[in-house]
């Protein structure tokens, strides 16, 4: 047997949400998110203009101090060119003695101290100082060999010796410019002079002006933080490291990498720097972000840094990037509240016009009902009328038919009526013509016996023709009888067929005063009666019934024969105009239909009853008159 999967397919999990719960959970969260999207959209693109102004300022003060940089260096770059042209020193060089010597150092002192740079001293070929500014002090350099000195080396080769370095004698950081000594076209000696560039990284303090010179290995030699000093802005690889340790450049100073926290390129020489904060103040993880501009500094192998802070910049794209989301969170929350107010305006048009809609199709449903209503009015006036002249044309056939049924009546009982009218006018004929004779002959007596015989049946025959007319008679629907007087016309009307048929009526009824007319109510009896005589014909000892009882405001009286009954098959048809089983002329079929039609008039009914012990009974109902209105018998 297969199955139908539908039956037993599980009902889907409530994933029909609904729309506005979905709104309601999501749009939440996703103005979040759109906040925070656009605040860091507004950071990062006011921080973008923001650091393009500053660049753009601070290339003007890098160009500014660069200059001064310069200016600063090149102060001294002609000087030790200047021990050319002093005659103590060629001397000194030539005949390296005590007394050379001691010229050559005072005026080195003389002339260091008017430069106001640190040290000069003059250099033999072999790289042995001959003569210094600084004979006098402890650590003078007098006698020093300093051919390992990169300066050195350059300047004895007719090169610009320019170098900044460590002192391996004093320790004492500072700029050396070398220059050979030349005569005649020939190298004799070495001069060098020796500057510190504090005064530099002094002003820079002053000016609170963030910068740094790094020289031609990437190592910053001038700073204004003295904790960048001598850290390297490059990368240092092991063998780097192994070459500037040889040269002894920066003596035995530990040198390691400048490292940014975060670095990010921004153009040529531009980029963003951020270091950990070294202010006492700062807490550990702070940090602090600069823009960091280079630019070459002429004549020298160094580069010229200037950094500037981005704490300020960074704090206004920061207020722009809040300004930003704010901004946006009160669009969406103009926008979320315009919306709601839209639909539920929308929703109140809706639920008008539904409202509206309702009115005028209920107004329409009223003025179609009540259409419908006028029509069927208008119908059921058409079928009053109709009934009415129904009822008057039935009302009017049923007079037709009652008449008819009396006149073929008196059809039937013609012969009967001729032959009981016939035997007394015989027998008056007789007994007129017996009595002129009685008469003649002076018989008074039994003349006036005769004439009384004449007499009675004189009544006779008035009383015969007087039933016949009351039979005749038009009735009235609402009229009055008496049973008893009415059961006595009826048997009179037929008292020739009872006499002859030696009937014996059995009288079991009250005599009641019903609502119907006298002649309708003989009517029925005559036709009840007759049909009871009919059936009886063939038997020997006919037997007629006549009981009443009161029954719920009613009385009925049960009409029974002894007669031959009624065949099955005929009892349905029995109220049925001009149905009869009677032979030739002597049916009509219109006795218990009229009948029937008359106690149906006066609120009564005829119905038949078939008796089990044979015969046929017809049970007639008809209302009382009330005993108050009843007239006395
Ligand atoms: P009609 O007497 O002219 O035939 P009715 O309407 O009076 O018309 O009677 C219809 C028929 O009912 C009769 O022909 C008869 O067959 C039957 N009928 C009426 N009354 C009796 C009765 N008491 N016993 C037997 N049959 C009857």
């Amino acid at each position: 047997m297969k199955c139908d999967p539908n039956l037993y397919r599980a009902t889907p999990p409530s994933l029909a949400v609904k729309p506005r719960l979905i709104r309601q959970l999501f749009v939440p969260p996703l103005i979040v998110l759109l906040m925070i999207g656009l605040g860091y959209v507004g950071y990062r693109v006011s921080e973008h203009y923001g650091i393009r102004t500053l660049s753009e300022n601070g290339e003007r003060q890098l160009e500014l101090h660069a200059r001064t940089v310069e200016s600063e260096i090149s102060k001294y770059t002609y000087l030790p060119s200047l021990l050319e042209l002093e005659s103590s020193v060629s001397a000194l060089l030539k005949e390296p003695d005590a007394e050379h010597r001691q010229t050559v150092n005072d005026y080195l002192e003389g002339l260091n101290r008017r430069s106001r740079s640190r040290a000069i001293y003059v250099l033999d070929t072999t790289g042995r100082v001959l003569a210094t500014s600084n004979w006098r002090d402890a650590d003078s350099y007098l006698g020093e060999d300093l051919s390992f000195r990169a300066y050195f080396q350059d300047a004895v080769r007719g090169l610009p010796g320019r170098f900044y370095g460590i002192g391996s004698t004093s320790g004492e950081p500072g700029y050396y410019l070398a220059h050979g000594l030349e005569e005649h076209g020939k190298i004799i000696g070495v001069a060098v002079i020796k500057v510190r560039l504090e005064a530099l990284e002094e002003r820079w303090q002053r000016a609170r002006l963030e910068a740094f010179v790094s020289d031609e290995n990437g190592i910053i030699i001038l700073s204004s933080d003295p904790a960048r000093r001598l850290k390297s802005v490059r990368p240092l690889t092991p063998e780097i490291k192994e070459r500037l340790a040889r040269s002894l450049q920066y003596y035995w100073w530990p040198l390691n990498e400048l490292q940014p926290l975060a670095r990010e390129r921004l153009a040529e020489g531009v980029e963003t720097l951020t270091f950990p904060a070294n202010t006492e103040l700062a807490k550990d993880g702070d940090s602090v972000s600069y823009l960091a501009q280079t630019r070459r500094l002429s004549d020298t192998p160094w580069h010229f840094t200037l950094l500037t802070p981005l704490q300020d910049l960074r704090r206004e794209a920061a207020n722009q990037g809040i300004l930003v989301a704010v901004a946006f969170a009160l669009v969406a929350f103009l926008l979320i509240a315009w919306n709601e107010r839209r639909k539920v305006i929308a929703t109140r048009l809706a639920a008008r016009e539904a409202l509206q809609e309702a009115n005028s199709q209920l107004e329409r449903r009223i003025a179609e009902r009540t259409a419908d209503l006028r029509a069927s009015n208008e119908r059921l006036k058409d079928q009053i009328r109709e009934r009415r002249q129904a009822e008057e044309t039935l009302r009017h056939a049923q007079d037709e038919l009652v008449q008819a049924g009396k006149l073929a009546a008196i059809g039937q009982m013609s012969t009967s009526i001729a032959h009981e009218l016939n035997q007394p006018l015989a027998a008056l004929r007789t007994l007129s013509g017996n009595t002129v004779r009685f008469l003649e002959r002076g018989e008074l007596d039994t003349a006036s016996t005769n004439l009384r015989t004449i007499n009675d049946l004189i009544d006779r025959m008035g009383r015969i023709t007087a039933s016949l007319r009351a039979f005749a008679r038009r009735g009235d629907d609402k009229g009055e009888s008496s049973l008893g007087k009415a059961i006595d016309a009826a048997l009179q009307v037929l008292g020739s067929r009872v006499e002859t048929l030696h009937l014996e009526v059995h009288r079991d009824f009250d005599d009641v005063q019903l609502a119907i007319d006298q002649t309708r109510l003989e009517q029925i009896l005559v036709n009840l009666i007759g049909n009871a005589l009919d059936a009886m014909q063939s038997q020997p000892l006919p037997e007629l019934w006549l009981e009443g009882d009161f029954v719920e405001g009613k009385y009925r009286l049960r009409v029974r024969d002894n007669g031959h009954g009624i065949e099955p098959a005929a009892r349905k048809h029995l109220f049925e105009p001009f149905f009869t089983t009677k032979p030739g002329e002597q049916g009509l079929g219109l006795g218990l239909t009229l009948s029937a039609s008359l106690a149906a008039a006066a609120s009564g009914h005829l119905g038949v009853e078939h008796p089990g012990s044979g015969g046929t009974a017809f049970v007639l109902t008809l209302p009382r008159v009330p005993p108050a209105k009843a007239e006395p018998i």
